[in-house]
């Protein structure tokens, strides 16, 4: 079973708390591009064989400044939210065209994998340009110093 799953199984019903955690490659994200594990804490409400799930799911990204190119960390947060219900329950066409609405999934009622849903959310919030602050001054064009760590002594154009 993934890290990254709600065990169904002994999951009782009414509101339960979980806290899942996985490492950035268990969850599918390239280990270079992120620091630390992909964490998420939920509210999960089974009602029968429906189970809800909010909250949230964080991790720590690493990108480049496209200025600088030096490496930093870049917190994400992002909600999410699940709505599942027991696989076989509906007609089969119906739940495959359901399934690509990104909240509805179907269980096998045993185990609710969030690891794709978490994965997108993610990925989602990463900046398209992502700079190491707001006020990055970049590398000089002519020999490469960091001006972030003060003037290279060019001459300036
Ligand atoms: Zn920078
Ligand atoms: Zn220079």
């Amino acid at each position: 079973m993934s890290r990254f799953a709600i065990d169904l199984g002994s999951l009782r019903q009414g509101r339960t708390l979980v806290e899942l955690e996985a490492a950035a490659q268990e969850m599918d994200l390239p280990p270079d591009g992120w620091a630390g594990p992909v964490r998420g804490a939920f509210e999960v409400e089974k009602t029968g064989e429906k189970v809800t799930v909010r909250g949230s799911v964080a991790a720590t990204a690493r990108l480049e400044c496209v200025r600088c190119l030096a490496e930093f960390d870049f917190p994400v947060q992002a909600p999410l939210e699940v709505f599942a219900e027991r696989a076989g329950s509906g007609r089969q066409r119906d739940e495959e065209a359901l399934e690509r609405d990104d909240y509805m999934k179907f269980h096998d009622g045993r185990q609710l994998d969030l690891r794709a849903n978490a994965r997108e959310l993610l990925l989602l919030e990463l900046p398209m340009g992502p700079r190491c602050r707001e006020d990055c001054r970049g590398l000089c064009p002519r020999c490469g110093a960091d001006l972030n760590v003060g003037p290279c002594g060019c001459p300036r154009a």
